[in-house]
C-alpha cells in the first residue's frame, strides 16, 4: 500500500496512519528516554510540529521547544505560537539572529536580495546561524520533516546523524518522526485531535515560513510550491536541513 493509494481510501489510510502513528510513539519514547531533558529539543514551525506537541503530550512526556524567529514572519505566526504557548501551556523559546548581521545584509543589500541572489545568503543570518547557537548546546533535536514534502526530503529516515550540524565535539542526533506520515495524515490527525493550526493554513498557505518567501498555492500544486517560488524545487531548503540539499548536475 502507498501513501497515494491510501490516501483515496479513508479505510486504508486509517489503517496505515494508526501503523505510522505506532511508529511515531515508539520513536518519541525512545528519543524522549535516551536524551534527558536540557539535552534534546523540538524545532517548531509548522502543522507537523504542533503534532507532535500533542503527541508528545499525550504520552505523558514533555520536551524544551524552539523556533527561529527571523523577524520576517507573519503576524499569524506569532499569535499561532501564542496560542500554542496557551493551549499547552508549553514555553516556545524565539531564537533570534545576531543584529550585527542582519544590519550588514540589509545595509549592504536591503530588505529582498534573496529575490535576487537567492534566499541562502538570507536564511544563513536569520536562520542557520542562530540554529547552529542552538544546536551547539543540544544532543539531539526532533524536526517534522516528511518524506513527501519535497524531492530534497523524500529519502528522511526516523532517525539520522545530523551531518550539517553535527561538530567534532558534538555529535548530533535528529529525529524526523513523521518522516513516513503523507500531508493527508497531518491533517486527519488535526482534524480528529481538535489540535490548534496557523490560520493561513485555511487561506492556501501549506507550507507556512518567512512572509516575504511564502504564497499560497492552488489546489493541485504542491506543498512546497509556495516556498521560494523563484527558485529550483531542489535547492529549497533553507539550511537547516541542508543535508537533505540534491545538488544541480551540470547538462
Ligand atoms: S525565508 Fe526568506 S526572509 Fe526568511 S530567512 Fe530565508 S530568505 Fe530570509
Amino acid at each position: 500500500m502507498n501513501a497515494n493509494s491510501a490516501q483515496t481510501n479513508p479505510a486504508a489510510q486509517e489503517n496505515s496512519l494508526s501503523a505510522r502513528l505506532r511508529t511515531t510513539q515508539n520513536l518519541l519514547r525512545e528519543a524522549l528516554k535516551e536524551f534527558k531533558p536540557g539535552s534534546i529539543a523540538l524545532s517548531f514551525s509548522g502543522a507537523e510540529d504542533i503534532v507532535l506537541i500533542d503527541l508528545i503530550r499525550k504520552l505523558g512526556l514533555t520536551i524544551d521547544v524552539f523556533s527561529l524567529d527571523t523577524g520576517r514572519l507573519h503576524s499569524e505566526t506569532y499569535e499561532f505560537f501564542e496560542t500554542v504557548r496557551t493551549q499547552y501551556d508549553q514555553p516556545i523559546e524565539l531564537l533570534n539572529p545576531d543584529p550585527e548581521g542582519v544590519q550588514n545584509l540589509v545595509k549592504a543589500k536591503g530588505l529582498f536580495s534573496f529575490y535576487e541572489d537567492g534566499h541562502q545568503e538570507c536564511c544563513g543570518v536569520r536562520k542557520v546561524q542562530p540554529l547552529r547557537k542552538k544546536l551547539a548546546t543540544l544532543d539531539a533535536w526532533i524536526t517534522g520533516q516528511r518524506q513527501d514534502q519535497s524531492v530534497t526530503r523524500s529519502d528522511v529516515p526516523l532517525r539520522q546523524r545530523d551531518e550539517a550540524f553535527s561538530t567534532e565535539g558534538n555529535d548530533l542526533t535528529k529525529f524526523n518522526p513523521l518522516a513516513q506520515w503523507t500531508s493527508a495524515d497531518i491533517w486527519h490527525y488535526i482534524r480528529e485531535n481538535r489540535v490548534a493550526y496557523n490560520p493561513l493554513h485555511d487561506r492556501g498557505f501549506i507550507s507556512v515560513g518567512c512572509q516575504p518567501c511564502t504564497r499560497a498555492v492552488s489546489p493541485f500544486e504542491h506543498e512546497r510550491a509556495g516556498r521560494w517560488w523563484w527558485e529550483e524545487a531542489t535547492q529549497k531548503e533553507c539550511g537547516l536541513h541542508g543535508q537533505n540539499i540534491i545538488p544541480i548536475t551540470p547538462v
